[in-house]
Order: structure tokens, then C-alpha cells, then sequence
């Protein structure tokens, strides 16, 4: 089973929740897709049998010697990136985009493109098992894509291993990262603490969970710090028909394992602590065995009926109106794309729930990179998944467009096709 542990926030306890459920699980395929701070390694001393280096774009380098300052690069420049500063072509990095417009509009051949700062990806054994892990070069904003090129990797290597669990040490927050960590994985559990800040951003993480329609358990760390608080979450969780896997309390001895470089269960293995969390993978587990089975029933239940009529309707439709235009990162190397509709940003994945429910006003959440071709299959976002959120409720769109319910408003597609 894949696994996502991740939580809407920093500092919650995500990660050394993570290092126990790898210990915990005993053989893992553990994957640190936390690259801007990933730190499972120091926990457990990977072995690197490979290192892979990854350019995520490219910038230009100026060659001043042929450089006639005639500024049509600066004129072309769509961003912004370039300026002349005494007859001198100066780059802005941080505005530049990578798109090589200014080199081809160059008459003098002064402008060559040259590779963005590289990030490594790292493979190579444990004693609980196998990891991949990454290293994003700092200020690099590519991290989403990044995830993507690790999971790539450790698919590859994982079809000849046999691990029966896989366990991803997600980013916090609720962007591209992330949507690359969880995408296509079984469960997800999210971490939470009780403080004011902790219920809103486990809001706002299920919100995007909920969104590819996976599995979900939430973990309330540190608990006891604040009783009335981790009720509040708990009943959250109830009326959101969220498992509470376990409820974890606040002990002295988790930071000392770490600073010991142990997780929890090997440096205190009788401590509440480490029960609560062994509490914690096993209802996990059960949760997400139980709900990816019923998901499987169902989806070849609705694959059967409707599905197909419904795909090829929105594929249409999409191959007629979809334009692809950049999504607005920052970063144009990012590979982001959003589809546009009749000049509504919209996607054609979005809005497919069970039947009935989701008329009304779209929105999509993407993938960054793990997109197979929406607009032809009407799959939704990143693999077959999509959200489209009605007046009258929600509908989830997965795999093969189950249902109606397509969406009118905004929502982006973000695919790397
Ligand atoms: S690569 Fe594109 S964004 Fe960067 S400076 Fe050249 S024209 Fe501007
Ligand atoms: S287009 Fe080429 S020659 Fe003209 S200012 Fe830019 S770099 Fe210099």
C-alpha cells in the first residue's frame, strides 16, 4: 500500500510520525518527498548506491563580448527578466522563466541558454528497507516537479522489489508538492496538533485530499497539550466522517530519540508514545485496505455502465475548446499547464461525482507532471482524478469520468503531458 503521511502545516510531527511507521512497518519503500527539507536520511543512514542530478531549467547567460546592445531581448522579454543597465543586458533571475525568447530574438548570437542549478535525487538502502530521497538546490521553486522525477525513479525501481508498504514523508502546506506527493497513492494520513493554526490547516489539507478522493486518517499529535483543542478536531473529523487513527501525547522521550538519531519505537518502545502510533498504522491501514477495495468495486462498477458515454462526450467537448497556456507559476520550467475553456478557466475534468450530484461551479485541483492526457480522455486531473464541487454537493471525478456534473467556473489542470 502507498502511503502519504503528510500535514497542512510545519513542526506538527509529521516526520517523526513518518520515521515510526517506517520502523513500525519493518520492511518499507520509504520516499522523502519533503525535498525542500528532507531529513529521513539522517534518521536512518541511507546507503546512496545512486545519485541522479536534476536540472529543472535553464536561464540565459549573456555573452557581452557579442552583445551590440541593440535590446530586443529586453523588448521581447514577457516577464520582465531583463534590463538595460549602460548599454549593458542585465538578468533578473528570479523573473526569468526560462522560455529562451530572448535567445531566438537575439540577431547576434549573444545569448545562450545554460542549465538552472542542479538537484540531486538519492537511492539506496536502509535497514528498514530502500529509500529515494531529493535534494532541492536552495531557491530552486521546481519542487512539485522534482517529487515527480523521485516517485518516476522509485516506480521504476520498485517493480523489482517487493515491498509491501511504501511510505512518502510529504511537504506541508497545500500546494504543487504536495498534490505530486499524494497523487496516485492509497491512503493519506494527515497529521495534525491542537492549536488554532492546526485545525485550520488540516482544513484546508483535507479540503485537497478530498479533492483526488483518497483514503484519509488524521493523526492528533501532541494531543494532550491542549485537551478541548483536540476535541474541537475530533469532532471536525466526525462530521467530515474522518477516522482518528490514533491520538499521540505529548512525551519527552520523542525528542530525545531524536536526538539519539531513533524514532520513537526503537529508542522507547513501552512509551505511550510509540503505542499510540503503532495504534496509529494499524488503523491506518485497515482504513485504507477497507476503502481502496470499495473504491475498486466501484469504480469497475461505474466503469461498466455510463463511463465510456460520459468520457466521450467530455472529450469532445475538450478537444474542441481546450487551449493550453502556461498556469502562472513562476516558473515556466515547471511545466505547469491550465486548460482554458470558452475563456473560462476550466478544466474537462472537472465536476465528475456520482451521478446527480456536482452541477453547478467547478473547481480543479492538478497534479503538476503526473497528468496523462486530460483533454482527450476527460480523465480529470493528474491520473483520471478531479474535483468538481456543485451547488447541490460534490462530486469527485476518478479514473474513467464517473457521473456528471461538470463544472462551469474556475479550476486548473495542472499536468506535465
Ligand atoms: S528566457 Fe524568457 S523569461 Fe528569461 S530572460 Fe529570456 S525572454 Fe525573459
Ligand atoms: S538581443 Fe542580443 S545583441 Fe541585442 S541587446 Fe540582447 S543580447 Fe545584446
Amino acid at each position: 500500500m502507498k502511503i502519504a503521511i503528510i500535514s497542512g502545516k510545519g513542526g506538527t510531527g509529521k516526520s517523526c510520525i513518518t520515521s515510526d511507521f517506517i520502523v513500525q512497518s519493518k520492511a518499507t519503500f520509504a520516499i522523502d518527498c519533503d525535498v525542500d527539507a528532507a531529513n529521513l536520511y539522517l534518521l536512518f543512514d541511507q546507503k546512496v548506491e545512486k545519485e541522479e542530478h536534476y536540472v529543472s531549467g535553464e536561464y540565459p547567460s549573456i555573452d557581452l563580448d557579442k552583445c551590440r546592445s541593440c535590446g530586443k531581448c529586453v523588448r521581447a522579454c514577457h516577464y520582465g527578466a531583463l534590463s538595460m543597465v549602460d548599454r549593458k543586458v542585465v538578468l533578473d533571475e528570479v523573473s526569468c522563466e526560462g522560455c529562451e525568447l530572448c535567445q531566438r530574438v537575439c540577431p547576434f548570437d549573444a545569448i545562450t541558454m545554460v542549465h538552472d542549478h542542479e538537484s540531486s535525487i538519492f537511492l539506496g538502502p536502509f535497514k528498514y528497507g530502500y529509500m529515494a530521497r531529493a535534494r532541492l538546490y536552495p531557491g530552486e521553486e521546481n519542487s512539485g516537479k522534482l517529487i515527480n522525477e523521485l516517485r518516476s525513479q522509485a516506480d521504476k525501481l520498485m517493480e523489482h522489489m517487493d515491498f509491501e508498504n511504501i511510505i512518502m514523508d510529504g511537504p506541508p502546506g497545500i500546494g504543487c508538492p504536495l498534490i505530486s506527493t499524494i497523487t496516485g497513492v492509497d491512503l493519506v494520513v494527515i497529521v495534525t496538533e491542537p492549536t488554532r493554526s492546526g485545525i485550520e490547516d488540516l482544513k484546508r489539507v483535507t479540503e485537497v485530499v478530498d479533492g483526488f478522493g483518497i483514503p484519509r486518517t488524521v493523526i492528533i499529535n501532541k494531543y494532550d497539550l491542549d485537551s478541548s483543542c483536540s476535541e474541537t478536531i475530533e469532532q471536525w473529523c466526525q462530521q467530515q466522517g474522518i477516522i482518528v487513527a490514533s491520538k499521540v501525547p505529548f512525551d519527552r522521550q520523542m525528542v530525545d530519540a531524536m536526538l539519539h538519531k531513533k524514532s520513537i519505537s526503537e529508542y522507547a518502545p513501552d512509551s505511550d508514545c510509540a503505542k499510540a502510533i503503532k495504534v496509529a498504522l494499524e488503523k491506518s491501514l485497515d482504513v485504507g485496505k477497507s476503502l481502496s477495495s470499495e473504491r475498486e468495486t466501484n469504480n469497475e462498477e461505474n466503469a461498466d455502465g455510463s463511463a465510456d458515454r460520459i468520457e466521450n462526450s467530455a472529450s469532445k467537448d475538450a478537444e474542441k475548446n481546450v487551449e493550453r497556456v502556461h498556469c502562472g507559476n513562476k516558473k515556466s520550467r515547471c511545466n505547469h499547464n491550465i486548460n482554458t475553456l470558452n475563456n473560462s478557466i476550466m478544466p474537462n475534468r472537472n465536476g465528475t461525482g456520482p451521478e446527480g450530484q456536482g452541477a453547478g461551479t467547478g473547481r480543479g485541483l492538478g497534479s503538476c507532471g503526473q497528468g496523462n492526457n486530460a483533454q482527450t480522455s476527460g480523465q480529470g486531473l493528474g491520473r483520471g482524478q478531479g474535483l468538481g464541487r456543485g451547488q447541490g454537493g460534490r462530486g469527485q471525478g476518478l479514473g474513467r469520468g464517473q457521473g456528471q456534473g461538470r463544472g462551469q467556473g474556475r479550476g486548473q489542470r495542472r499536468g506535465n503531458q
